[in-house]
């Protein structure tokens, strides 16, 4: 068989859950909340599914559905998207990312990274023959060297994909990086992705930095971002894409024979529910309370805490209690501490090691205290 990625193996969130559930251990690894959506939400499901919503959505998504993120977008950010030319509803954040890179990505183009990177990015360049092309987070706040940005772009290059907040390392954009990023693209005419899933989860009264604040990024931006987080449903697998009208007719153009439409019931939900700006506007708070638990819990133990300005994760430098590689150190801390969380080297395409885990803060207060005991124990 010729691989198309020879080098891809399972997804180290796939990999540390399931060795958590063997171990029986405390699971602080992948992103996901260990808790349910609103009752209220659940109630908009069954709704929809009882009242006859139950065939195909219209291709590009839901009109409500497409509405109500038009509205959020405007309420959030002042800039208002039309849902017909530039709203696209997609299977979550994944299929929106794969088809944002399979819309503009040729064989031969570069594609610039920011590592660590989430790791379904590079994988889809590869596939449609593109080269990522990698720029390094400066440690330890993990914001972007600009200057080194600018020095590898080429010819070649046709996007940079950035993610606000960031996974895995919580790093939030400022209002100058978007100014920069913007001087870039008008400099060299690339594209921008940016990856916005943690939309709502910008910390200590800062604003998030979305590319929809910002005229000339939105002109050349394709804007990703997922209902999972938002609503505590990453099982529901529904995000969307936000894009200039003629990327957006490219984009359906791939997305119809991708996935051609997406969970329609659970869309007619989700546009109800967040017509509701409560429903989104209070998510920061209940995950910045989330972080200064876990932050207060680790205080007196032998592991450094990163600064987590935005997302669900919450980095620890462990350097004072093992020198092993991270990847070992999370299989051993699994196995033996009964404690789950995610080594950071996978995030690089060179297994750069800084000696960093990432603990996901998406839990109940319990499962919060259990896993900084384990980690207090160290
Ligand atoms: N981008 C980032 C940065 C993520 O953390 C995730 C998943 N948690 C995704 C994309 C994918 O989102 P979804 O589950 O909606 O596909
Ligand atoms: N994005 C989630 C994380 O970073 C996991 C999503 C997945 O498992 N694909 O943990």
């Amino acid at each position: 068989m010729n691989s198309k990625l020879p080098q891809a193996g399972t997804t180290i969130f796939t990999v540390m859950s399931t060795l958590a559930r063997e171990h029986n251990a405390v699971n602080v690894s992948q992103g996901f909340p260990d808790y349910e959506p609103t009752a209220e939400l659940l109630e908009l499901a069954n709704k929809y599914l009882l009242g006859g919503y139950n065939q195909y959505a219209p291709m590009p998504g839901a009109p409500a559905l497409r509405e109500t993120i038009s509205q959020l977008v405007t309420h959030c950010y002042g800039a208002t998207p039309d849902p017909d030319k530039n709203i696209t509803i997609t299977a979550g954040a994944t299929q929106a990312l794969y088809t944002a890179i399979a819309t503009l990505v040729h064989p031969g183009d570069e594609v610039i990274v920011l590592e660590p990177a989430y790791d379904c990015y590079v994988p889809a360049i590869l596939v449609h023959g593109g080269v990522p092309v990698y720029s390094r987070l400066r440690e330890p706040d993990f914001s972007v060297d600009w200057q080194d940005v600018k020095q590898k772009i080429t010819k070649r290059t046709r996007a940079i994909i950035v993610n606000t907040p960031h996974n895995p390392t919580g790093a939030v954009f400022s209002a100058a990086d978007l100014q920069t990023l913007a001087e870039l693209v008008s400099d060299y005419g690339i594209y921008v992705i940016s990856d916005e899933v943690y939309e709502h989860m910008v910390f200590d009264d800062r604003p998030h930095a979305s590319v929809h604040r910002h005229a000339v990024l939105r002109d050349h931006a394709i804007v990703v971002s997922s209902f999972g987080k938002t609503v505590h449903a990453t099982g529901w697998k529904i995000g969307y894409i936000c894009a200039p009208e003629k990327l957006t007719t490219e984009i359906r153009k791939i997305h119809q024979f991708l996935v051609f439409a997406v969970n329609h019931p659970l869309q007619l939900a989700l546009a109800e529910y967040l017509r509701v700006p409560e429903h989104y506007t209070h998510i920061h708070a209940f995950y910045q309370r989330k972080r200064d638990l876990l932050r207060r819990e680790l205080a007196d133990s032998r592991l450094k805490l990163l600064p987590c300005a935005g997302s669900y994760f919450q980095l620890v430098d462990y350097s004072a209690i093992a020198q092993e590689r991270d990847t070992d150190l999370a299989v051993r801390l699994t196995k033996e501490n009964k404690l789950a969380t995610i080594p950071l080297s996978v995030f690089y395409h060179d297994q750069h090691d800084p000696h960093l885990l990432r603990i996901c803060f998406a839990k109940q207060d319990a499962t919060i205290k259990k896993a900084a005991e384990i980690l207090r124990g160290l």
